[in-house]
């Protein structure tokens, strides 16, 4: 319903879901969790005033919100608040900002769920700096994914 992906589709975040290679290599490393249904992982792509934030996502296909089913939306939102208290407790953030976007003129551009829990610094300047993103390599990352993996083993 409402899908926008094109016609023969490689999904990477299937990919990573499955543990599979993507175009940007294996992720395994860069994920913090996963059980039958949901794929915790730290994102690919960056912004620079907010390092290692975590993409939440169904194990299975669903494009977007409008296809969700109750079940698997709940225990994507508990995932994603324990993501948020793992964020408060390993970064020592400020705060927690929680997007997920639908459709292009929602600000889509990856064709399978995904909720963004990403961590705030007073002052970051986040929504000033939206455009000012990067694809760090798993050097970068892996820091970042080893705190939380930790934190989310409890
Ligand atoms: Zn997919």
């Amino acid at each position: 319903m409402y899908n926008h992906a094109p016609e023969n589709y490689v999904c990477p975040l299937c990919q990573i879901a499955r543990g599979e290679v993507t175009s940007r290599g294996s992720q395994e490393e860069a994920v913090i969790y996963r059980d039958a249904r949901v794929t915790v992982f730290i994102a690919g792509c960056w912004w620079r005033s907010n390092p290692g934030h975590v993409i939440v996502v169904p194990n299975i296909h669903k494009e977007n919100i409008y296809e969700m089913s109750p079940g698997l939306g709940g225990h994507i939102f508990d995932l994603t608040s324990q993501v948020a208290r793992a964020l408060k407790t390993t970064y020592s953030c400020d705060g927690v900002t929680i997007r997920q976007n639908n459709e292009p003129a929602g600000g889509q551009d990856t064709w399978h769920y995904h909720t963004h829990v990403i961590p705030r610094m007073t002052d970051d300047h986040h929504y000033d700096n939206l455009h000012n993103t990067y694809w760090p390599d798993m050097d970068e990352k892996r820091p970042y994914a080893e705190k939380l993996r930790a934190f989310m083993q409890k």
